[in-house]
């Protein structure tokens, strides 16, 4: 019988990520967390599922309340137009061209308009992740910091979007951005966090052999073969197609392998299924294109059992798939673009390659030498250890709620 005093469910605590990062970092950050028991934060994003930045949220607001700290989170509600226009903003920030008609902002604002009506807002720091929520703060009265939290790739935004965006991106009392290199020419100071991952969630936990064995036995996943992943949303930017080309070319010198594209669709991407697809043209018995990625423990066992995981990206605001893999001590060969080569350290725990040719050179090496694979699996794992897991991204928010009053003063 279960023992009443005892709660059914547990949070992730502080005490859990003691062992990995010590003693000393525990107690500051805990010292911290104390100074702001009872701080009200309210996170707004705009899908509650796929993609790194729910992935973050799902964790971060829940460490952030084992705390005392008061992080709630909602979601933008809008209507499949909405989502579209958000995703050809989202594009466009990133570099894509856009055409955004009159039209198109009217939607994009009556949306952002009408959750404001349903929303109430009584918080002491408010933070708004990526675009699709970000004129909400037009709608408010101010009485506490603003932050826009920018997940992308800015380093180069469309300029007439940017300079639609602008008019709200001023109001906000400061900008979180990924990488130093999406700073922009705007009013608010700008820092920068990096994402950081759960160690402790399904995705991440350590598996048996045996549960990594019946998840992929369960997607009838064959292991006869070395296994190449790229684990990722249906999205261009992540360069699938240029996924499944690389790998071709590599199994005309490599050793034999399998590649598994598995990827799952976030509510706020209308161009995933799209996506998914026409890549289904590509599928073969070496060549599996799978959309099961809500598995959560699927992606964790592919992660750990894959030879190799590859994150081709073309742009990536950080990369959260990168980490994810090399907490595994699996061997990452990432785009280098964006967040990638913050993780990646070219030739120690990974590859950083910037065509299909290079990254079947990579894929063929590393396919060659398995002893090569572990020891890159190794540092990569340390890496992460040392620098992305979400403690150092919650210091980064304690860091920040407490250089700036929460009285409702502006930052
Ligand atoms: N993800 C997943 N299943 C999939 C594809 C992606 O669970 O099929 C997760 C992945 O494990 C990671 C997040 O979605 O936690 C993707 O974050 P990332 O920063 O790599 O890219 P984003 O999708 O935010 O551009």
């Amino acid at each position: 019988m279960r023992n009443k005093d005892k709660p059914k469910y547990r949070l992730i605590s502080l005490e859990d990520y003691r062992p990995l990062i010590g003693d000393e970092t525990f107690e500051r950050i805990r010292k911290k967390a104390v100074a702001l028991a009872g701080l009200r934060v309210l996170n707004f994003n705009s899908t509650y599922y796929g993609g790194g930045v729910a992935e973050v949220l799902t964790s971060m607001t829940l460490l952030m309340n084992s705390l005392d700290i008061r992080s709630e989170w909602r979601v933008i509600q809008g209507t499949p137009d909405y989502f579209s226009i958000t995703k050809k903003m989202h594009n466009a920030l990133q570099g894509d061209s856009i055409n955004l008609s009159p039209f198109k902002q009217q939607i994009f604002e009556k949306v952002v308009f009408e959750n404001a009506v349903r929303n109430r807002i009584d918080h002491d720091f408010v933070i708004i992740h990526d675009p699709q929520p970000l004129p909400l703060i037009e709608h408010y009265p101010k009485t506490c910091p603003w932050i826009w939290r920018c997940h992308l790739d800015l380093s180069k935004p469309h300029p007439q979007l940017w300079a639609y965006l602008r008019k709200w991106i001023d109001r906000y009392d400061s900008i979180i951005l990924s990488c130093p290199e999406y700073a922009q020419d705007v009013l608010p100071p700008q820092l920068i966090f990096m994402p950081a991952i759960d160690p402790f969630n399904i995705k991440n936990r350590t598996l048996s052999k045996r549960v990594i064995a019946n998840r992929l036995n369960r997607h009838k996943i064959p292991t006869d073969l070395p296994i190449v992943a790229q684990i990722s949303r249906f999205d261009p930017w992540k360069d699938p197609e240029g996924v499944i080309q690389a790998f071709q070319l590599a199994q005309k010198k490599a050793p034999e392998a399998r590649l598994i594209l598995l990827g799952n669709f976030a509510t706020d991407d209308p161009e995933g299924a799209r996506i998914f697809e026409s890549l289904c043209r590509s599928r073969n018995e070496k060549t599996f294109i799978m959309a099961h990625g809500d598995d959560t423990s699927l992606v964790n066992a592919l992660q750990r059992s894959a030879r190799i995981v590859l994150q081709k990206s073309l742009r990536e605001g950080f990369g959260l798939t990168v980490t994810e893999a090399m907490w595994k001590s699996t061997p990452v060969i990432g785009g280098n673009v964006g967040g990638i080569p913050f993780q990646i350290e070219n030739g120690v725990n990974g590859y950083l390659t910037s065509s299909i040719e290079e990254t079947a050179d990579r894929m063929t090496q590393l396919l060659k030498d398995e002893n090569l694979c572990r020891q890159m699996g190794k540092h990569g794992r340390e890496n992460v250890r040392k620098k992305f897991l979400l403690t150092r991204y919650l210091e980064q928010y304690l860091d920040l709620f407490l250089s700036s009053s929460y009285s409702g003063i502006p930052l």
